[in-house]
């Protein structure tokens, strides 16, 4: 099964309007929405199998576009 149809959209980061998301997997247990520009991140979310990997990702997918993300910037 190496179908790959587009199970979300990733808007531009809400963080820096500019930078583009990226999903990222950390360990094959869960992912999160990263910002290639300004390293803003959406929490993480834990899946034990396939078909939770496809809902944290759809759930991280959702955080990032309503612009829950966690700045990385060290304050001004
Ligand atoms: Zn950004």
């Amino acid at each position: 099964m190496e179908s790959k149809e587009t199970l979300y959209e990733l808007q531009d980061c809400p963080a820096c309007r500019e930078g583009v998301g990226c999903m990222e997997h950390e360990g094959g247990w869960c992912c999160y929405v990263a910002c290639m520009d300004c390293g803003a991140q959406t929490a993480h979310f834990a899946y034990n199998n396939e078909a939770e990997r496809i809902e944290a990702e759809k759930k991280a997918a959702y955080t990032w576009n309503i612009g829950k993300v966690i700045r990385m910037d060290p304050g001004e």
